[in-house]
Order: structure tokens, then sequence, then C-alpha cells
């Protein structure tokens, strides 16, 4: 571990003179952007941000920066990091307060007494949740599908990186609250707090605003982002982006981005839950005869046997072509309603071999039209 070390000045990005204060900002900047919230399954900007983190919890603390000048770091001793609350296991635990805190005090003068239109966290004020409509076809719902999003969105402003404040200036205290975030006001017997309007709660104002937002600290952009839409989804269904929503403000985390998904109709399928439904039509001598038909489905066409005499409305079974189950396994099915078509019109032949047919059969009656007469016996008598 000790001989891949890379130098910590060299991590931040800073010389070796550098001041507290440079340092501080080189580290602000760099663990912003490697920061795990922003990069949610990246191992190496995890890395990284674990390498700044370290770096700088070595550099921002005078006696151990002395250490380090002289010896490398040889000189920081194996458990000095960990005093940070930064266990050797990884990000998953990083107590951002503690690496972050001290470092956005100085933009909010104290925490915890704020409150804002917006949630607070621990560093700013979070950016709103972002809502997007899809449309996407009944088959890339089934089968699932990458797409491409134009998101357009507040992102924060690279200019200043959020603070809103011009180049080589920070945000002060707000005049009009101190800093609180709100102010009090008398009715008759109450005092009433309400969000200070001046710096709608943030506790900070900007003294001389950065020329690229504004001083808004947000700028209006569209982000290119690739979405998996699952396999299965259905219609009204949303997904959440988490960290896509619009960016936070003073350092807050950004909203998320749901993605509210609309499926097209089809004109053949229908869907019921996991279920695909259509009907087919076939002729009435395919019914009584029986006979193969080709039937599609979501995947591929595939054969389906009509046995002999079947009836108008029956629903035959294709197992396993519905919709593929959101949270389980395997699929549902697709369900073909088989729709007996009676001819409109018969030429003069047909027409002779129907007649035929009707005298060959004489008085016999099938089994639904027998169980119809039963039935009309017992109810109206004979
Ligand atoms: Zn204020
Ligand atoms: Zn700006």
């Amino acid at each position: 571990m000790a001989t891949t070390k890379r130098d910590y000045y060299d991590i931040l990005g800073v010389d070796r003179s550098a001041s507290a204060d440079d340092i501080k900002k080189a580290y602000r900047k760099l663990a912003l952007k490697y920061h795990p919230d922003r990069n949610a399954g990246d191992k190496q900007a995890e890395e990284h941000f674990k390498e700044i983190s370290e770096a700088y919890e070595a550099l921002s603390d005078a006696q151990k920066r002395q250490a380090y000048d002289q010896f490398g770091h040889a000189g920081m001793g194996q458990g000095s990091f960990q005093e940070g609350g930064f266990g050797p296991g990884g990000a998953a635990g990083f107590g951002f307060e503690d690496l972050f805190g001290n470092i956005f005090e100085d933009f909010f003068g104290g925490r915890g007494q704020r409150r804002g239109r917006r949630p607070q966290t621990f560093r700013g004020v979070a950016g709103d949740d972002l809502k997007l409509r899809v449309k996407v076809s009944f088959k890339d719902a089934a089968l699932g599908k990458t797409i491409q999003l134009n998101v357009p969105k507040e992102m924060s402003c690279e200019q200043c990186h959020g603070s809103g404040a011009k180049a080589g200036t920070q945000p002060i205290t707000c005049p009009e609250c101190e800093g609180a975030g709100e102010v009090r006001y008398q009715q008759g017997f109450f005092s009433i707090a309400r969000t200070c309007p001046k710096c709608q709660g943030q506790g900070k104002v900007i003294g001389s605003p950065c020329q690229t937002c504004h001083g808004s600290g947000h700028v209006r952009q569209t982000k290119k982002l690739e979405i998996n839409i699952p396999a299965g989804i259905d219609h009204g269904q949303s997904l959440r982006v988490t960290g896509e929503g619009h960016a936070g403000y003073q350092g807050g985390s950004p909203g998320d981005l749901y993605v509210l998904v609309q499926v097209e109709d089809h004109p053949f399928f229908q869907r019921e839950g996991e279920q695909v439904m259509c009907e087919i039509p076939i002729t009435f001598v395919q019914a009584a005869l029986g006979t193969e038909i080709e039937v599609p489905t979501l995947y591929e066409r595939v054969n389906m046997s009509i046995p002999a005499g079947t009836q108008s409305g029956k629903i035959f079974r294709l197992r396993g072509k519905g919709f593929p189950r959101l949270h389980g396994y395997g699929n549902g099915d697709q369900l073909v309603k088989v729709i007996v078509e009676v001819p409109m019109h018969l030429n003069a032949s047909q027409k002779k071999l129907l007649e035929e047919y009707a005298k060959i059969t004489g008085d016999k009656v099938n089994p639904m039209r027998q169980g119809f007469l039963d039935q009309m016996k017992k109810l109206f008598g004979a």
C-alpha cells in the first residue's frame, strides 16, 4: 500500500507551498466532482475520492502536513487516517458530514438552524426532483430497451461551482436574518417565524454574483442520459434515477429524476398484468375440421393447433409468451381468443353444398344447442 501511494500535493493538484486556503479550495472542487453520491457505482471515482480525502486529511492539519513534508507517507503512521471516521471498508460508511462539515461551514455560518423551502441536507439545500414522461412502444415495454433522453435541467454552474459568487469571492452572511435563514415577527401575542425573504432560507447572500449564472449557482442545460427501460414495465410505472434531478444549492445534493413510462397501444395485442391478449379470426370450416394457425407473439411467430370442433370465443394459452415479470422469474402467458367467422356472402355452389350438409345432418343437434334446449324446457316448459 505504501509503495504505490501518490504524493498528496499531486493528488490535490497544488504546490508544496500552497496555502491552507488553496488546499481547501482544491479539495472542495475535487471532492464534489468525485463524491460517491454523484458517481454511484463508479469504482474509480470512489477510489479517487478516498485518495483526495486522505490527502486533504493530511494536508489540512498543520501538524500532519509538517510530518508529511518531512517524512513523506512514512510520517503519516498507520492509524492516522482512521481518526476521521474513515474506516478501511470503503465508501459505504463515509462520514460525509465529517469531511465536508468544516468546509461548508463558511458557506453557512453554522449548520442546523436554517429552514428553507426545500429539504436541507448537511451540505446545502437539496435540488428539486425532476419528472419526465417517456413514451415507449408496446414491444419495447415487453423486451426492455436502453433509450437516450435529453433531460433539460438546472445544473450546477461550472464557473462558480454552484456558489453563485463571482470567482474569488464568497457568499456573505445574509444581513436580514444574520445567517439563520428565517426571520421572526410579532403578530399579537405570537412570534412567528418565516423563511427569510432575502436569502430564501439559505442564510447566505451573494455579494458579487457570478456572471455566468447571475448568482443563482445554476445554469439551465440539457443533459444526455441513457435510461434502461426494464423488460416488463407497465404503463404508468415510473423509474427513479438517483441524483439526476435538478442540482442542489450551495453544495446540496441533487434531486432525483423520475421517468414516467407511458406504453403505447398495440394494434393487435392488449396487456392484462403479465398476460398478452389477442383475438384471431378463423373460418367456420377451420373451426369444425380443426387446423393449425400461425400466431404472432411478442417474441416470434408460433404455430398453434386448433382442434376440430372449436367454438367461437374459445381461449388458448401460449405459455411464457407474455410479459416478463418485473419482480419475479419467468413470463406471463399469451391468451389467444379464437373468433369463428360465419361467411356473409355465399356463391351458388357454396350455398348448395351447405344445404346438402344441412340435409345430411338432419335434426341432429350439437351439445351446446342441446344444452340450450334443455334449459329452455326447464324454464319455460315444453
Ligand atoms: Zn436571510
Ligand atoms: Zn455561476
